[in-house]
């Protein structure tokens, strides 16, 4: 199926964007594709610093000539996250009936998401680079009260993308958007692993629209390193296909489980490298890197040699959890984290019992699958380096030890069930997380 047919397929599914155009020069198409949505409005074009002259500008001017009341409004700092701060400025600005044009990547695309959704009206995205997959989402992650929150909000209803701005812009934002996109691959196991368990079932249609065309869109990370306009549109279509699949989802459980946690922590605590805020891709690619480590260890058991009995023996009670979830977060923006989720996600012992019965009995297939779904290590490894994408905690300023230190957190920050909560239970946990950081590990403490 070639790229036109693939969009049109996926926006059948896609319950909030009706339009999306992807292509050199596509941007000219928006005067029209905004009248025919919204006749008689009047447009907002938010940007920032980079992105007026990228692209903002141009917009504004070609919204002008076609006769389309239109303003701007350009976020005048050199370095800003989605917080709730910015939430408050957009909200301001598109009183008065406007509707947003979002210029811009991930932060701007969430905050025109969720403050046209405050004013109960949709908007149009017009992205500047293939960062993240947030632009086709369902959902805006923003900072509210020191935590990263998803808020619920729908997806822009057109989205133009326009591919000479796209492969245009930096290349790190591009080698961004790849590792975000590899994240499905890690983060598509997990959900294996969570429909085995029951607690989240596959959603074909959310499964199909990005899984069948990942390895595909994963295939040429030299193109991406290189901005080749194809290669760009390909990595650009597949991170809006995961958009879409959160939409048909109604939740991020398509695109993201433990591998974006690590990003989480990272945001929640401000940390910087050399001064700087780390990109979203850039933190999810040492997750992903993570998590494709630890399948690599997982995947290396036989647990059709399971001591059943033994492990729901072992298995902590609740209130056994809730307080470990209470120290390990104690000093962490938001202390309270862990005991809310694991609260939430808890199984007592009986039912651990079934989840391991079940692994147990259906392990040789299961594990088969997995291996077909989750990428080596290695392989990921060599992907990023030549995406550009870091291959190494270390490149974004995160040592072995606070690598280590994460998962634990990890485990316990959210209610979805994950790789790591199954260690848990098969009492593996701590020799799978040891494996990365041992002599011979990806990761070796001590080297
Ligand atoms: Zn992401």
């Amino acid at each position: 199926m070639d790229s036109k047919a693939r969009i049109a397929k996926a926006l059948k599914i896609a319950t909030d964007t009706k339009i999306f155009e992807m292509g050199p020069g596509v941007s000219a198409m928006a005067p029209e594709v905004f009248r025919e949505l919204f006749p008689g409005k009047k447009a907002k074009v938010i940007a920032d610093i980079n992105t007026w002259p990228a692209l903002g500008e141009k917009v504004y001017e070609l919204f002008t000539a076609a006769g389309i009341p239109t303003e701007k409004f350009i976020i005048e700092e050199e370095e800003f996250h989605a917080e709730w701060k910015y939430v408050e400025l957009v909200d301001r600005e598109l009183d008065g009936d406007f509707i947003a044009l979002s210029v811009g990547s991930g932060v701007i695309n969430d905050l025109c998401k969720l403050c046209a959704h405050h004013h109960n009206q949709q908007y149009l995205a017009l992205p500047t680079a293939a960062s993240v997959d947030g632009y086709s989402s369902f959902g805006a992650s923003i900072s509210y009260q020191n935590a990263k929150q998803t808020f619920s909000c729908p997806a822009p209803v057109a989205i133009i993308a326009d591919i000479d701005v796209i492969a245009a812009a930096p290349k790190e934002m591009t080698a961004a958007g790849y590792a975000d996109l590899a994240a499905k691959v890690p983060a598509g196991a997990e959900w294996m692993i969570a429909d085995l368990m029951g607690t989240e079932p596959i959603i074909p249609d959310a499964w199909h629209v990005l899984q069948d065309v990942l390895d595909e869109m994963l295939s040429n990370p030299d193109g991406v390193a290189n901005a080749e306009p194809q290669a760009v549109a390909d990595l650009f279509e597949g991170l809006t296909l995961s958009g879409f699949a959160m939409q048909a989802a109604q939740s991020s459980r398509p695109a993201s489980c433990c591998e974006h946690l690590f990003s989480h922590i990272l945001d929640m605590t401000h940390f910087r490298f050399q001064g700087k805020l780390q990109s979203h891709g850039f933190q999810v690619a040492i997750g992903t890197l993570a998590m494709c480590a630890a399948f690599d260890t997982f995947l290396s058991y036989d647990l059709t040699k399971l001591d059943v009995d033994k492990c729901v023996h072992a298995w902590p009670t609740l209130e056994q959890e809730q307080k470990r979830a209470l120290e390990l977060f104690r000093d962490f923006p938001v202390p309270e984290l862990g005991y809310t989720e694991i609260t939430k996600k808890y199984n007592p012992a009986e039912v651990v019992r079934d989840q391991l019965t079940k692994v147990k009995k259906c392990w040789p297939e299961f594990r088969r699958k997995l291996r077909d779904q989750v990428y080596p290590f290695k392989k990921m490894h060599a992907l990023f380096k030549a995406a550009g994408a870091p291959y190494d905690p270390s490149m974004i300023g995160v040592d072995r030890k606070m690598m280590k230190d994460m998962f634990p957190k990890v485990q316990l920050m959210r209610f979805r069930f994950n790789l790591l909560d199954l260690a848990k239970r098969a009492m593996v946990y701590d020799e799978m997380v040891d494996s990365l950081f041992a002599p011979g590990g990806v990761w070796d403490l001590d080297a």
